[in-house]
């Protein structure tokens, strides 16, 4: 298909026929609303299925960001991954009112596909960034101490009592 893919936004005359599915990559850059303690660090790669149900575009588009940041509890840098996935429905005639809330942006005749899962992302990412408890390098010292501490004391009383 003759679609530049790597651009931010999608044309609906782009998408021909009945149904299909595109493939594009986002530049990691253009997603500036991301908050400054994360960072995206590959550029995104998203996939877009539509398809004509009578006057609606049925779409679908999904990706995975990878992400970093520094966790909150070990201090130390960490990777990983949330995944965004909208599906919505656009009248293929532009200038038709829209009733129901605005999932993928669209303006013009044109998805805005990084302003789109930008906003999926925000609402997935961590307002406060931290490891996984089992990866979290913080975790193997004092919690489990303490964790331990918890579990004496009724038994000592126990003891005592004995
Ligand atoms: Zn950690």
């Amino acid at each position: 298909m003759n679609v530049d893919t790597n651009a931010s936004k999608l044309a609906l005359s782009d998408l021909k026929g009945a149904s299909g599915e595109l493939n594009g990559t986002l530049s990691a850059a253009e997603f500036i609303r991301i908050p400054t303690e994360i960072t995206l660090v590959k550029d995104v790669h998203y996939r877009l299925n539509y398809q004509l149900v009578e006057d609606n575009f049925e779409i679908q588009l999904e990706c995975v960001g990878r992400f970093k940041a520094q966790c909150q509890r070990c201090l130390e840098k960490f990777t990983f991954f949330e995944k965004a996935e909208v599906g919505d429905s656009i009248p293929v005639d532009q200038q038709k009112e829209r009733v129901d809330e605005e999932i993928l942006f669209n303006e013009n005749g044109e998805i805005d596909l990084v302003k789109t899962l930008e906003a999926e992302f925000l609402l997935c990412l961590p307002m406060v960034p931290k490891h996984d408890v089992d990866d979290c390098g913080f975790n193997m010292t004092e919690p489990v101490d303490s964790e331990l501490e918890k579990k004496k004391t009724p038994f000592s009383i126990l003891k005592d009592l004995l």
